[in-house]
């Protein structure tokens, strides 16, 4: 196979080398300050030359202590899950009702819809699809959907009524105006596919779009810190230029492109990154001797990724952004730093409620529940998944005995990442996760482990090699 040959990164080396290269240790420490501050932790990012950075605790923790509520730099619920769960675009907190959460998921799955492939065939109605599930009439799905049909207690789990997208795209939506304007502002208005988009060519756009649903979601991710750069660098020029007291506002001095580029990028660039078709790990049933064939297939899934998105969204001056070399290290990015990203569903909370009434009240609301659950069969508790990039979270270095854990608690109904103390932690002390399960055997840890690039010599591990 050839490997993908992309101009850009001949054209604009000097330039993609800069925006890969760690920023100024000064700048670091000014980011994640700015960064501890605004989300009200007690906690401190330092930084060396020999393990990057790490999180030390300013304070004394007790076991179960929140640690950190993080709001993600960037996220994206899987494809495959839309399906499952309807749920805002910028927040991911679940939206809608319960009622309209149960009604979309049946009526999706009736119409064979797959996420995978948004326009596929839906001439296979009816329920061949899901033998062992109950079928449900049209019509009860239908009045699920439109409100017409309130289900008893449902009025207890209310969420927050939907907000389409202003661009008209029918694919985001979200819990209020105030996450639709932001996720407009940050990242979709140039990735959104409706009437209102700023993309040039939406429907290279949807060309982008399918391709990743087909082959890896994680491009949609990869295209949301590209949009974002680009989106930010917009804003830096128009400030810019204002300042200048231009009144064209459309030029700015070519000498300050750059500049503006890497001031837009720079919180994607505080993140640890490699390539990703050097850091991905061998899939368990590619053998080795086929390592470099393996690897130069996905650099080329990105390069077929990366034409499609530069139809879409190119600009000019941010061409090094449509390197493939940036492109790779945003990616490899997620790979090493990534935190699934999972909201609970209330729709299992519901049916858990249902199931806990009182054995009158029960048998009353299972008269009309009940045809729903066994229609949704076990996949009635799906929770809201997805893949996300936590600034300050992936500072944190991992340890096969950690002091503490990314835990959701009944209260976190978002995307925002929680981490909790798994034990008292005193102040000065590192704050450390586990990035794997740290119950497999020694041999295996190290294995996953070095996936993320590096060997552990944790207190346990030490103990355990020698
Ligand atoms: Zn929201
Ligand atoms: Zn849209
Ligand atoms: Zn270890």
């Amino acid at each position: 196979m050839e490997a993908s040959v992309c101009p850009i990164d001949a054209q604009f080396s000097g330039q993609i080398s800069t925006l890969l290269s760690p920023p100024p240790l000064p700048q670091v420490q000014e980011y994640f300050e700015a960064l501890v501050t605004e989300r009200q932790c007690h906690l401190k990012v330092k930084t060396d030359g020999k393990h990057g950075k790490g999180v030390y605790s300013e304070v004394d923790f007790q076991g179960d202590d929140l640690v950190l509520r993080d709001q993600m730099l960037v996220g994206a619920q899987h494809s495959s899950n839309k399906i499952d769960c309807l749920v805002c675009s910028f927040c991911f907190q679940f939206i809608g009702s319960i009622e309209l959460q149960i009604g979309r998921k049946l009526y999706l799955e009736e119409l064979g819809v797959s996420a995978i492939d948004e326009c596929g065939s839906s001439d296979d109605m009816g329920c061949s699809s899901s033998s062992e599930k109950t079928c449900i009439p049209q019509d009860s799905i239908q009045s699920l959907m439109n409100g017409s049909l309130q289900l008893p207690y449902s009025e207890n789990f209310p969420l927050p009524s939907v907000v389409p997208c202003p661009g008209g795209c029918k694919e985001a939506y979200y819990c209020s105006k105030s996450c639709a304007e932001a996720d407009w502002d940050s990242f979709h208005s140039l990735l959104c596919i409706g009437h209102g988009s700023s993309s040039p060519n939406t429907e290279a756009l949807s060309k982008f779009i399918k391709h990743a649903n087909e082959t890896n979601d994680i491009f949609i991710l990869a295209a949301k810190v590209i949009s974002f750069t680009i989106l930010r660098y917009r804003k830096l020029k128009a400030a810019h230029v204002e300042q200048e007291g231009k009144h064209d506002t459309s030029n700015a001095c070519d000498s300050c492109i750059f500049p503006l580029l890497l001031e837009a990028w720079k919180p994607v660039s505080m993140g640890f990154k490699r390539r990703w078709w050097e850091c991905i790990a061998l899939p368990e049933d590619v053998d080795s001797c086929e390592e470099a064939e393996f690897r130069m297939q996905i650099k080329n899934l990105a390069f077929e990724s990366l034409q499609l998105l530069k139809e879409a969204i190119y600009d000019r001056e941010c061409a090094p952004l449509f390197s493939l070399d940036i492109y790779g290290h945003i990616i490899g990015m997620f790979e090493l730093n990534n935190l699934d990203l999972v909201v609970a569903s209330p729709v299992e909370d519901y049916f858990l409620y249902i199931d806990d009434l009182p054995v009158s009240q029960k048998k009353k609301a299972e008269k009309i529940t009940k045809i729903f659950l066994d229609a949704l069969g076990e996949d009635y508790s799906i929770s809201c998944q997805g893949t996300a990039f936590f600034p300050l979270q992936s500072c944190m270095n991992h340890s096969c005995i950690p002091n503490a854990k990314a835990f959701k608690r009944e209260e976190d109904r978002d995307g925002g990442a929680t981490i909790v103390a798994l034990q008292s932690i005193a102040k000065g002390e590192e704050i450390t996760i586990s990035y794997i399960d740290e119950d497999l055997p020694y041999e295996e840890r190290q294995k996953l482990l070095a996936d993320y690039g590096f060997i552990c010599r944790c207190p346990k591990c030490v103990d355990e090699a020698s």
